[in-house]
């Protein structure tokens, strides 16, 4: 048994987004960042999801709002880091891990492509010097390139094409599919994702395609195709009204929202 917590569901920019709130959310296609100011199901923070299982915890993606993140679930462990892909909302939390690297060191899984990235964004962090400092996370960043054993679980990544990312990741964590960020996805990969309890699957927002993320008619396709037993829909912007569009989707269907815990 595991347990999935969805602590952030919005793509970049995070729902509301600013320029929402700059124009005082005029512009708002469906009145979605208004009701995000009550409704928790409509405040989504940047993609990230918390697994945990035998007393073990993996994170996959440390999100750009990792910090409040933390503290609306209390996290006070983290085994082991698995990131999907080097775009700063997906990483951009790192620096907060440093609360969580004090006794030792953590290890971080990716592919290549994206540890460049992230040891170029924060050289700080991976720089050779005498003693780690406490402002210093310890993070140890490992390359991702079959399946592996982290923490516990078993870690398969799945290549997926997401704008020009040469090494873009989805993952089968055990039996969940966490593919947050795709466009597009070879038959080699949909095989590994096969067969699945529970897919996480990217779904941008309702109808204007986009260069580099499903929209929601191709995420319920693909979620078809794929056919897990459950589906949880992540990544949206403010263009997904989680009741009004909830009745486009299949019965084993959801859009996730942030807060959302789940067992699989
Ligand atoms: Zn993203
Ligand atoms: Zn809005
Ligand atoms: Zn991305």
């Amino acid at each position: 048994m595991m347990e999935i917590t969805f602590l952030g569901t919005g793509t970049s920019h995070g729902v509301p987004p600013l320029d929402c709130v700059m124009e005082g959310y005029r512009k708002c296609p469906k009145g979605v960042c208004r009701k995000a100011l009550t409704d928790p199901r409509h405040n989504r923070t940047r993609t990230s999801v918390l697994l945990r299982k035998g007393g073990k915890t993996l994170i996959a993606d440390v999100s750009a709002d990792f910090r409040q993140q933390a503290i609306r679930h209390g996290i006070n462990k983290i085994d082991a880091i698995v990131l999907s892909h080097g775009h700063i909302d997906h990483f951009g939390g790192l620096p907060d891990i440093r609360s969580y690297t004090e006794k030792r060191q953590l290890s971080a899984y990716a592919s290549s492509e994206t540890i460049d990235t992230v040891t170029q964004a924060f050289p700080y962090m991976f720089e050779a010097r005498e003693g780690h400092g406490k402002g210093i996370p310890r993070i140890r960043m490992v390359e991702l390139c079959g399946a592996a054993n982290i923490a516990g679980f078993k870690v398969t990544p799945v290549p997926v094409t997401h704008g020009n990312l040469r090494e873009c990741l989805g993952l089968r964590i055990d039996n969940t599919g966490y593919v947050p960020d795709v466009k597009y996805m070879s038959a080699e990969s949909e095989k590994l994702l096969m067969g699945l309890d529970c897919l996480i699957l990217n779904c941008l927002r309702n109808k204007r395609e986009h260069r580099t993320h499903m929209i929601l008619s191709q995420s319920i396709r693909l979620a078809r195709r794929l056919a897990p037993k459950r589906c949880y829909f992540i990544h949206m912007t403010h263009d997904i009204d989680y009741t009004a569009d909830s009745e486009k989707l299949d019965s084993w269907m959801e859009f996730s929202y942030d807060g959302l815990v789940i067992k699989v």
